[in-house]
C-alpha cells in the first residue's frame, strides 16, 4: 500500500489533491459510461472516507449525471487538459471515488474486482481471482472498518 498521505492530479498539474486514509475498496468499472467519460475501455478508481480527500490546487469542473442505478454522480475533471480526478455519488455521500489513474502512484493501489461486466468489452479479460458483479459491486464487506460510510 501506499504511503499516506498520498497525491495525485490531472495530467496538466493544473489541479492537486492529497489524501490521507487508505481506500476501502479499489475496482475496475466496465460500463458504458465509464468508457465515455475516459475515452478508454474501462475505469479503474476507488472509494476513500470524503473528508480525507484536500484539494491541494484549483477548483475542479464538474459533469452531473444520473446513473443506471438512479443516482446522482458528479465527476470533477480538468477544464483545461480533460483529465478527471475523483467523483462523489448521492448513494454514499460520505465517500469519494478516486481515479486510480489520477494517482502519482498507482501501481501500489491492489485492484481484485470488476463491476459492470455485463457491459465489458469482449478482449478485456478479467484475472483469476478477481470479484466479478454483471451490475453494480457489492462492497459491504469491505466497509466492515465503517460500516456507517457505506451509505445504504
Ligand atoms: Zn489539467
Ligand atoms: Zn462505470
Amino acid at each position: 500500500m501506499f504511503e499516506l498521505p498520498a497525491t495525485g492530479g490531472c495530467r496538466c498539474g493544473r489541479f492537486r489533491f492529497s489524501f490521507d486514509s487508505k481506500p476501502f475498496v479499489a475496482y475496475t468499472c466496465h460500463c458504458r459510461e465509464c468508457r465515455k467519460l475516459t475515452g478508454s475501455a474501462f475505469l479503474t478508481c476507488m472509494h476513500i472516507p470524503a473528508e480525507s480527500l484536500t484539494l491541494l490546487k484549483g477548483d475542479p469542473a464538474c459533469d452531473l449525471r444520473q446513473t443506471d442505478s438512479g443516482n446522482s454522480l458528479i465527476t470533477y475533471f480538468c477544464d483545461r487538459c480533460g483529465g478527471n480526478m475523483y467523483a462523489k455519488n448521492s448513494a454514499r455521500p460520505f465517500v469519494v471515488t478516486l481515479h486510480v489513474g489520477s494517482l502519482d502512484k498507482p501501481e501500489k493501489v491492489e485492484v481484485n474486482a470488476h463491476i459492470w461486466l455485463k457491459q465489458k468489452l469482449s478482449w478485456v479479460e478479467i484475472p483469476d481471482g478477481h470479484r466479478r458483479f454483471d451490475e453494480s459491486g457489492d462492497w459491504l464487506e469491505d466497509y466492515k472498518d465503517d460500516p456507517s460510510k457505506y451509505g445504504e
